[in-house]
């Protein structure tokens, strides 16, 4: 699902960078590379600082001592106004709390997540323990002397998710929401893919000039990854319609038609984005189910 990989040309490319090193990339923000690499997080988990004398943490990461004892050390002994988490997967969230009591700062921004479901997950797994002092609703801010963070809400990938805005510089963290090593994974039912388009098309409204996703290179030409990520998104829902109205079929007979030469260790986490799609289709009149099986509810071909 590495489908738009940047090379190592890319200053901004996180393989060349170390891990647990302080990056500088504008004036207000920086970078530091948490040492949990896997197929889920690419190169691991960046943690953003924003400000110069007065901070906000961005997605602290895991709870891990070498990535938190990293992240005292770029921070320096300054203050920290605000810990914000975009969501509470596990390599996001987890390493607030030790850093709010490190640091004395307020843990602020997305709202805890209570899922009441036993469904296998390919995902991270959602951190229980997250514990926010303040909720930031859409729209709401927290600054400092000289950077001002928006809530951005941008449900989808998990349901809790936020993006926030730098005001100062135009630059936009957006966690998980997109990224551009690859697409976001969105698994039901804390997922939900109608979500996560309308999240995809809010950002196309904006006119954010570069983003900071939580894992993977800045992205240099928001507006055209939007693009591509929701005509992606669109095919796919457009190669279902076209599956199903041939032959009813289940999850496990479509994935392998629909990711045909792409590596099969990636196939769990593909059939969890069918089942987005389905449930979304499903909601929308366009297919139906019985049991495992899903079925085409018109001919012709779903429309956007
Ligand atoms: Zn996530």
């Amino acid at each position: 699902m590495a489908e738009m990989a940047s090379p190592e040309q890319d200053p901004r490319n996180p393989a060349s960078w170390p891990t647990g090193q302080c990056e500088q990339l504008e004036p207000l923000v920086a970078r530091v590379l948490a040492p949990n690499p896997s197929a889920f997080t690419y190169t691991g988990t960046q943690t953003y600082l924003v400000g110069t004398d007065k901070l906000a943490v961005i997605d602290p990461g895991p709870a891990d001592a070498r990535h938190i004892e990293a992240l005292l050390a770029a921070i320096g002994g300054r203050d920290v106004v605000a810990i914000m988490c975009t969501h509470t997967h596990r390599d996001h969230s987890p390493a607030a709390a030790p850093l709010a009591q490190a640091t004395g700062a307020p843990i602020v921004g997305c709202a805890p997540l209570v899922i009441d479901s036993d469904e296998p997950r390919m995902d991270a797994a959602f951190d229980r323990d997250y514990a926010p002092d303040r909720i930031l609703a859409d729209g709401e801010a927290v600054a400092g002397p000289d950077w001002t963070l928006r809530a951005v809400a941008t449900p989808g990938h998990t349901s809790n998710h936020l993006c926030f805005a730098l005001e100062e510089s135009g630059a936009l963290f957006t966690g998980d929401h997109v990224m551009g090593w690859s697409t976001s994974v969105v698994v039901p039912p804390d997922g939900d893919m109608g979500d996560y388009l309308a999240s995809l098309a809010l950002l196309y409204e904006r006119a954010d000039s570069v983003y900071y996703p939580a894992h993977g290179p800045a992205v240099e030409k928001p507006r055209q990854l939007v693009r591509g990520m929701i005509g992606h998104r669109r095919a796919r829902e457009k190669q279902i319609g076209k599956l199903l109205a041939g032959q009813a079929q289940a999850i496990a007979d479509l994935v392998p038609v629909m990711y045909k030469g792409v590596d099969e260790r990636l196939w769990p986490a593909a059939s969890m984005s069918v089942k987005a799609h389905l449930i979304d289709m499903e909601q929308r009149g366009l297919v139906s189910r019985s049991g495992d099986i899903w079925t085409a509810i018109h001919e012709t071909e779903p429309t956007a």
